[in-house]
C-alpha cells in the first residue's frame, strides 16, 4: 500500500487499499445508496456505537448498514426486496468481512406492516413513506431512544414529523448536509464550481416515556 506500480502497457498508478467511503461509491447496488457525505453525519445524530440495538428500514445495497456496522453496531433490518437483502450481505460480508454478519440480521419484510423487536436503541429509516413505520415504534424503541429518517423530498419530512409529533416522540430536528469542495492551486483558491447540491434531509426524534 502507498507505492508506486505500473501496468505490462506503461501506464502509471499510485496504489492504496480502498476507505469504507471508496467501497460503497464503487460497491454493485440494488437499492440506490446513501452516500458517504450523509452516513458520517447519521452516525453521529443517530449517536451510533458498539453495543447498539439498530433497527434498520430498508436495508438497499446496504451502504448505510456497513457505515453502522463498522462503528460497532448490532443490527436487525427489515427489506421487502429478496434481491437487495442477499446484495447488501454480500456487500457487507466482503469488505468487513464474514464475522460483521453476526451482528447484521436482514429480514425479508415489511416494516409497514408490523416490527417485532423489542428494546431497540435506535430506529434507522431510509424509506418512501417512513410515516407508516413511525405507529409502531413506541413499543419497539427504549425509552430515550434515537429516531433517524433520511428523505429525499420535503414533503416526506413534514408527513413524517407530524406522525412523530403524534406518536410521543419530541426534540424533533431537520438538517441538511452540504459538502462543498475547494481548489486549491497556488493563487487560485476557491470553491469548486460544482458541487452535489441535494441527496436528502436527515430528521431525528428522541421517544418520550409517555
Ligand atoms: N439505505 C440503503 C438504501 C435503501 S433504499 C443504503 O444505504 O444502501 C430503500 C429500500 O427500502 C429499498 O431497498 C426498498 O426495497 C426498501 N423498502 C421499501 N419499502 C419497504 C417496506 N415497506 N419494508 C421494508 N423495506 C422496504
Amino acid at each position: 500500500e502507498g507505492v508506486h506500480a505500473s501496468s505490462t502497457r506503461g501506464q502509471a498508478f499510485r496504489v492504496y487499499r480502498p476507505t469504507l467511503s471508496d467501497y460503497i461509491l464503487e460497491m454493485p447496488r440494488g437499492a440506490q445508496v446513501i452516500y458517504p457525505k450523509d452516513i458520517g453525519p447519521i452516525l453521529m445524530m443517530a449517536d451510533i456505537g458498539p453495543g447498539m440495538k439498530v433497527f434498520e428500514s430498508g436495508v438497499g445495497s446496504g451502504a448505510l448498514s456497513m457505515g453502522m456496522l463498522r462503528a460497532g453496531a448490532t443490527i436487525v433490518g427489515y427489506e421487502i426486496r429478496e434481491d437487495f437483502a442477499a446484495r447488501a450481505q454480500k456487500n457487507v460480508s466482503k469488505f468487513l468481512g464474514a464475522s460483521a454478519l453476526e451482528r447484521y440480521d436482514v429480514q425479508i419484510r415489511d416494516s409497514y406492516e408490523e416490527i417485532e423487536e423489542r428494546g431497540v436503541d435506535r430506529v434507522v429509516l431510509d424509506l418512501p413513506e417512513p410515516w407508516n413505520v413511525v405507529p409502531h415504534l413506541p413499543s419497539v424503541l427504549r425509552a430515550g431512544g434515537i429516531f433517524l429518517s433520511y428523505s429525499p423530498s420535503i414533503t416526506q419530512v413534514t408527513q413524517v414529523r407530524t406522525v412523530l409529533n403524534r406518536t410521543g416522540f419530541s426534540e424533533l430536528t431537520t438538517t441538511e448536509v452540504l459538502n462543498r469542495s475547494w481548489h486549491i492551486d497556488g493563487k487560485a483558491v476557491r470553491p469548486d464550481h460544482r458541487m452535489v447540491a441535494h441527496t436528502g434531509f436527515l430528521t431525528t426524534a428522541r421517544l418520550l416515556n409517555s
